[in-house]
């Protein structure tokens, strides 16, 4: 209830009290706030991944605006020396728009990563777009074997058949690069898992399955008994520690996030910034209210 109230205020507070729970969890506005974000994650032993706040554009030109600017980013971030790679979401370059305009975009930002010897990861956005989204890898994975990997989400009932699906794709040369996260949107309950525990198996199955095929498994959480129970696959498959990650979101369960650090894993912090975050901040609220719980608590207990 509160939290569904919160909800449905927050995009009419003000911005100065939205920012007051965002700025734990937003790298600031500017390409500088992310660099400097990033680089000290760097220095506490972290490599990063720098994503432009935005989704779901209205028209084609912001597209091509937003590649600019992600061009931009890969310009400055690797001028920095930055220790990162990018993350992106499509439909910030209009694949609910003209699928084959976004994927020119989407091709050019992941032509300009590879250049500089770097990597793009694909976000996973809501279920009307799993499709479109790994039709996209998968032509950009093609072109760019090893600059190129994908989102998917333990809570979709589909993913275990992705992965397999996907194993085409996968070589030693240039293992199939996989962040497995549960998912963040709220989706019907005829295509995803909706228990907390359900969604915990599926997840440590999904990447069971990516261990036992030699894939790349970036994995995306902070929840203690996932973590828990990746570290015993880590350790029962002896993955070598240049084949999988752990991921955490900026500002989220630092402790956990150092621990990790501590015993020698490797670890990726998502790193986002941009004018949009009051949008993306208001949306995801709206989107999982839980969410909610989580500003009250940035915003009151301090
Ligand atoms: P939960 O059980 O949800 O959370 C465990 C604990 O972590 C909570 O009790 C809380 O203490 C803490 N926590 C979790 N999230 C937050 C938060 N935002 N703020 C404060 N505390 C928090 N989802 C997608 O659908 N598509 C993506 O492309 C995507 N990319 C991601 C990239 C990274 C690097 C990460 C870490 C997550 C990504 N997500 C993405 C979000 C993900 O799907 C989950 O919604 C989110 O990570 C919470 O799940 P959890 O595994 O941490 O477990």
């Amino acid at each position: 209830m509160l939290n569904k109230l919160i909800s449905n205020i927050l995009p009419y507070m003000p911005q100065a009290l939205v920012w007051q729970f965002s700025k734990e969890y937003i790298a600031g506005e500017t390409i500088e706030d992310a660099v400097r974000a990033a680089k000290d994650l760097n220095n506490e032993g972290i490599k990063t991944t720098i994503d432009v706040l935005g989704e779901f554009i209205k028209n084609l030109g912001e597209a091509e605006a937003n590649k600019r600017e992600y061009l931009e980013v890969i310009e400055v971030t690797e001028k920095a020396g930055v220790q990162g790679n990018y993350s992106l979401k499509p439909t910030f370059f209009g694949l609910l728009i003209d699928k084959e305009a976004a994927y020119r975009h989407i091709r050019e930002v992941v032509a300009k990563a590879a250049s500089h010897g770097n990597f793009v990861r694909i976000d996973m956005e809501d279920s009307p777009c799993t499709d479109l989204e790994i039709e996209l890898f998968r032509r950009l994975k093609a072109e760019f074997p090893g600059n190129v990997g994908l989102v998917l989400q333990a809570y979709l009932k589909r993913t275990h058949q992705d992965i397999k699906n996907l194993k085409d794709l996968h070589s030693a040369e240039y293992p199939l690069n996989l962040r497995l996260c549960k998912g963040i949107y709220v989706e019907p309950a005829a295509i995803s898992y909706k228990k907390y525990d359900e969604v915990n198996q599926h997840f440590i199955e999904d990447i069971e399955l990516m261990m036992q095929e030699g894939m790349y498994p970036a994995i995306a959480t902070h929840d203690k008994p996932v973590v828990d129970g990746a570290l015993k696959l880590i350790e029962k498959y002896k993955v070598p520690k240049d084949l999988y990650e752990f991921q955490m979101l900026y500002g989220v369960t630092p402790a956990l996030r150092k621990s990790l650090v501590d015993q020698g894993h490797p670890m990726r912090v998502y790193v986002p910034f941009g004018k949009q975050w009051f949008g993306y901040c208001t949306r995801r609220v709206k989107e999982n209210p839980k969410m909610a719980s989580v500003i009250m608590k940035a915003i009151f207990v301090k």
